[in-house]
């Protein structure tokens, strides 16, 4: 069996729909799949703004109405008979999300992190259910699952971690008789916790749901749907000559990923590699190009990659008595950075201060500035970005560190890093 995930862009109007459709008829039927999709379009940003709104205790009426029109919009091009199941459903979900919504005004901050969880999930519900009937329509034979129900997770919000066990033991108990009679339509990005309560698993988690389901099923291969034909060396938005990789093997693929670069969900990688699935990046734009394949295979040299993070924030701490920064300081640090849960994307170490280079986040970093300011003295500069280049070489090096100024840098045998303004 297979399975394919279609990402956020790949669901996003009434054509992408028909489009996708298009994809899975064109595998004719023969094979087992299942299918796991991302909200549409940009409703997983636009459903954050309406939780932010009601946490604020303002009014969420018109944000929330809006992605009701999207979805409208889309379903009323894709089902002319508005007698059609798929209008109850609807309605049913916006009248359930916007319970859920009302539910979190005013509520606790320490609340904050579920009750987003309960909220967020629905772009994905939606999408789903949308899917479902659509395909069903073109004559394509499918059950909806709940993922909720077979992504088990402990209660960490917004990013929680997977039962494995479980999950694996519920997937191979219910969905092979499902998927020997139709297909599977399914959401990315959804957990359960065992009292029944929906998680996520972090953001652009669905191709990593679409890998446990993989893995899970023992799939001949998990296929990505994306608006890029396979894995670029660089973002084409901001680089001007990027090539395509047709291979990867899974261990640069995770690196890539871990430095920013915005391919895969990074969690993806090591349930297929455990397993040896291959993972395909395909366009839905052009599904028959070839893409990337990610397996295991081994490369001499490849074509250097170039990761950019933006918004980055150089931190560096020293201790007030001038003395040396210690383990116990650094020990410190450290903790006060997982508790923020500040992610260090690079640090460096000198005889007096401690540097990180993290995500800017202005309410965790006054949040660490508070926690640390009796000890340490801190300073730090904001705008800035992080240049990573993997398999770099001199050309490549000044290329990106042309005409900036450089705020720190370090290298590996492999990997490049500069930090700039
Ligand atoms: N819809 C979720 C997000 O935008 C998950 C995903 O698309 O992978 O983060
Ligand atoms: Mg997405």
């Amino acid at each position: 069996m297979k399975v394919f995930k279609f990402g956020g862009a790949s669901v996003k109007d009434a054509r992408a729909l028909q489009n996708l459709a298009q994809i899975v008829s064109a595998q004719g039927g023969k094979e087992e799949l299942l299918l796991v999709v991302s909200a549409m379009g940009k409703t997983t940003n636009a459903l954050e703004q309406v939780y932010d709104l009601t946490t604020a205790g303002k009014d969420f009426g018109d944000a929330l109405d809006q992605s009701r029109q999207y979805h409208l919009a889309i379903v009323n091009e894709l089902f002319p008979n508005r007698e059609h199941p798929v209008y109850g459903r609807l309605e049913h979900l916006f009248a359930q999300l916007q319970q859920v919504l009302q539910a979190s005004k005013g509520q606790s901050v320490t609340n904050h992190d579920k009750g987003y969880d309960q909220v967020v999930s629905f772009g994905e519900l939606l999408s789903s259910v949308i899917v479902h009937y659509f395909m069903q329509d073109q004559g394509i034979a499918n059950a909806w699952v709940d993922s909720r129900k077979y992504i088990q997770t402990d209660s960490s919000w917004r990013e929680a971690r997977v039962d494995w066990a479980w999950t694996e033991r519920v997937i191979k108990r219910d969905l092979p008789a499902i998927l020997s009679q139709q297909l599977i339509v399914t959401q990315g990005f959804l957990g359960g916790t065992n009292n029944g309560l929906t998680t996520t698993l972090g953001r652009e988690g669905s191709d990593f749901s679409a890998a446990i389901f993989a893995y899970c099923l023992d799939a001949e291969g998990l296929y990505i749907w994306k608006d890029v034909a396979g894995l670029l060396n660089a973002d084409p938005k901001r680089f001007a000559h990027t090539v395509r990789y047709r291979e990867l093997d899974y261990q640069e693929t995770v690196e890539m990923a871990y430095y920013g670069a915005s391919v895969i969900h990074p969690k993806t990688i090591k349930p297929l590699a455990n397993k040896s699935i291959p993972l395909y990046v395909k366009s839905f734009l052009d599904p028959t190009a070839e893409g990337t394949k990610i397996c295991d295979c081994r490369f001499e040299k490849l074509a250097p990659a170039y990761i950019v993070k933006d918004n980055q924030c150089l931190v560096s701490f020293s201790a007030k008595d001038f003395t040396f920064i210690s383990e116990k300081n650094l020990g410190t640090i450290f903790n006060a950075l997982s508790e923020l849960r500040l992610k260090i994307n690079l640090m460096q170490n000198s005889a007096i201060s401690f540097s990180i280079c993290t995500d800017y986040n202005e309410e965790r970093l006054h949040k660490l500035l508070d926690t640390l300011t009796d000890q340490f003295t801190i300073h730090y500069n904001t705008r800035l970005q992080l240049f990573t280049i993997k398999n770099y070489d001199n050309e490549s090096i000044q290329e990106i560190t042309k005409g900036k100024e450089i705020l720190m840098e370090q290298r590996t045998r492999t990997t490049f890093q500069v930090v700039c303004r």
